[in-house]
């Protein structure tokens, strides 16, 4: 039963899928390598009319798609809307800008005259989480299909509707079989398919563990792996910012998806000149949402996306209490059905302690006052995760030098960490390597290939 829809609301088991066995995948990569032969060859356009009419098919089905994301991870119901409505953001971005992005580079050498051509690779295998089960794909399958390579996704095995209805997208799209395959296969088995010299690159988004043995994996075969892992983003307050402002987008940050972002606000680093002030109004604000079903438009804390999820994430504020870190809000499993975890706030944390290394994967917000700026930076610093950051000043220039500062691949300035097809996404550190989105998601998996003449 290791693949299958659990809602988290209740628990209950809604429906069990077969893992597919070895044969079953062979066959699939099989299809997608003959499918690659063709559809490299493709022009421009037959890929474009492709992918506008998934980005189109994902709106006009946006709400039997969001009712799927909602049972099987828990994401409150209009936020998964705001999700499909995302994905097909990007799946159009990718189709309007992608032949412009991957059009020849002309050269100037000193002797003769060159050029790059951007060419397909072949066969890639995506490793998709949970979190986002719509646009975590988008933002990988959508630049690939453009470029002319043909992917296989290995999607979590908790959302496995998400997975097959993104297959079915596909092909009721116009997509040859093999183009986007769905692969039902369990975490623990991906890397004893990296090795297949079919599959020319692998890309996995999700946690330092499985990225670890997945570019273990990568790295023993010689081919390419892009990782998007976890995060632990601070969001620093300095003594000029608009408090009311900060602490309304501090909100937004730690909340989105129940707190389960890679890129959401963890660690809320604020000045000591504002430090009670940022504190009193962001726990009043956090105080008393409403819990229910994520199905319900006036729910405002739904559950978290599995059972385990919601263990781990209180296991990790009980160690961190038990080594002295204080609880000023929450910091239990609510008493009720289903994997709910009472929004947290936790002051006091020090080195050592679970909350200040780890990644709270919920609605757990870190809270930590410092003397200054620099003590700030030093602090958003010493994480073992650089994947976003925020900054709130009054003074844009301010913000501009602090974000040279931080170790991390995307810091915005008076806005939590966001995504929008446009801007490139990824991290450094142990938050992985590669960028998605923007013109930059193209070049990730594509041969730059040197042509001179003479
Ligand atoms: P996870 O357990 O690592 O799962 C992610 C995917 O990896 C799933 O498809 C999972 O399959 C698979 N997997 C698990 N173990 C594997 C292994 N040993 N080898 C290969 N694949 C394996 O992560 P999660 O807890 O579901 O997702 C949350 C994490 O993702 C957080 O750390 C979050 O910050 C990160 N994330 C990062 C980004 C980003 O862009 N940087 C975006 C979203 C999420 P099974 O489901 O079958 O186990």
């Amino acid at each position: 039963m290791s693949i299958a829809t659990i809602n988290p609301f209740d628990n209950k088991v809604v429906k069990t899928f077969e893992e597919m066995t070895p044969e079953t995948v062979n066959s699939a990569i099989t299809q997608a390598e003959d499918t690659f032969k063709t559809w490299r060859t493709q022009p421009f356009s037959r890929r474009t009319e492709i992918l506008h009419r998934v980005a189109q098919i994902m709106r006009e089905r946006s709400d039997d798609l969001s009712k799927l994301i909602t049972l099987e991870m828990g994401k409150l119901y209009a936020q998964s809307q705001g999700e499909i409505a995302l994905s097909a953001d990007i799946v159009d971005y990718y189709a309007t800008n992608g032949e412009q992005f991957l059009a020849d580079e002309q050269l100037k050498p000193e002797f003769g005259e060159a050029y790059i051509k951007k060419s397909p690779i072949g066969v890639l295998l995506g490793v998709e989480p949970w979190n986002f089960p719509f646009y975590q794909v988008a933002r990988f399958a959508a630049p690939n299909i453009m470029i002319g390579n043909v992917v296989l996704v290995k999607h979590a095995s908790n959302v496995p509707q998400c997975a097959q209805a993104l297959e079915d997208i596909f092909l009721e799209a116009g997509a040859p079989k093999g183009l986007y395959t769905n692969l039902f296969i369990s975490g623990t088995h991906v890397s004893n398919y990296i090795a297949d010299e079919r599959i020319k690159g692998v890309s996995l988004t999700g946690s330092e563990l499985a990225g670890a043995s997945l570019a273990a994996a990568a790295g023993k075969a010689l081919k390419k792996s892009v990782l998007e892992l976890g995060g632990s983003d601070a969001f620093i307050v300095l003594e000029d910012a608009d408090i009311d402002q900060a602490v309304a987008w501090a909100v937004i940050g730690r909340m989105n998806n129940t707190g389960q972002c890679c890129v959401a606000a963890k660690r809320f680093i604020v000045v000591e000149a504002v430090a009670d002030e940022f504190l009193a109004k962001f726990k009043a604000k956090l105080t008393g949402l409403k819990v229910g079903d994520p199905m319900d438009s006036t729910t405002e804390l739904g559950p978290l996306s599995s059972e385990g999820a919601a263990v781990q994430l209180a296991d990790q504020v009980q160690r961190s209490v038990d080594a002295g870190a204080k609880v000023i809000l929450g910091g239990k499993r609510i008493d009720r059905p289903g994997a709910f975890m009472e929004v947290t706030i936790l002051t006091d944390i020090k080195p050592g302690m679970a909350a200040y290394h780890e990644e709270l994967f919920g609605p757990v917000a870190s809270f930590y006052r410092v003397k200054d700026e620099s003590h700030a930076i030093r602090l958003a610093n010493d994480s073992p995760f650089g994947l976003g950051g925020t900054v709130f000043t009054a003074n844009k220039e301010r913000g501009k030098k602090v974000a040279t500062m931080i170790d991390t691949g995307m810091v915005f300035i008076n806005h939590p960490t966001w995504t929008q097809p446009d801007l490139p996404f990824g991290g450094t550190k142990r938050s992985g390597y590669g960028r998605e989105l923007s013109a930059l998601g193209v070049e990730e998996f594509v041969n730059k290939k040197l042509i001179r003449f003479s």
